[in-house]
């Protein structure tokens, strides 16, 4: 059985950036099972493990175009801090949920000057390049349900909430 799209695949995976920090990873979590060919994972990942077996072990870097997209410097914008109104201190890291041209994202505040406060809805790994440490632990044929949802039931193809 080699991987290719409706099928849920079940990998270990570890993520870091350039500079050697992981990311994230499946160690502590659980292995992440998904369904290949459906845009659940990134595209580079997704073309990395296609035709691979059970048991196979890679690394693989992958560029921003096929991860999460080049930074947008459009996307850096300041605004006034009584948009903000119900929040007592505004300090950069912070995290909120805007309503944009695109629709509902994430925004981080990357700097507050007095009441502007600039904030920055690029995702967090745009412009980074990924570097991932795989291993295929399983995989099976999707269940028509999975591939109706778009996306994997777990590894055993239990339905969770959603
Ligand atoms: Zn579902």
């Amino acid at each position: 059985m080699r991987v290719s799209p409706n099928m849920v695949v079940t990998i270990d995976y570890t993520l870091t950036n350039d500079a050697g920090e992981v990311i994230d990873s499946s160690a502590g979590q659980g292995p992440l099972a998904y369904l290949h060919g459906h845009d659940n994972i990134i595209p580079g990942l997704e073309k990395g493990l296609e035709g691979r077996e059970a048991g196979e072990q890679f690394k693989i870097s992958i560029p921003p175009t096929d991860a999460y997209g080049e930074r947008d410097p459009k996307l850096v914008q300041t605004v006034p801090s009584n948009l903000f109104e119900g929040v007592d201190a505004i300090e950069p890291g912070m995290r909120f949920q805007a309503h944009t041209d695109a629709g509902l994202e994430v925004v981080t505040v990357v700097a507050v000057n007095g009441d502007q406060i600039t904030l920055d809805a690029n995702h967090a790994l745009a412009g980074e390049t990924l570097h991932f440490e795989i291993t295929v632990l399983e995989m099976r044929d999707a269940t028509p349900d999975e591939i109706a949802h778009g996306h994997a039931h777990g590894p055993d193809g239990h339905h969770h909430d959603h």
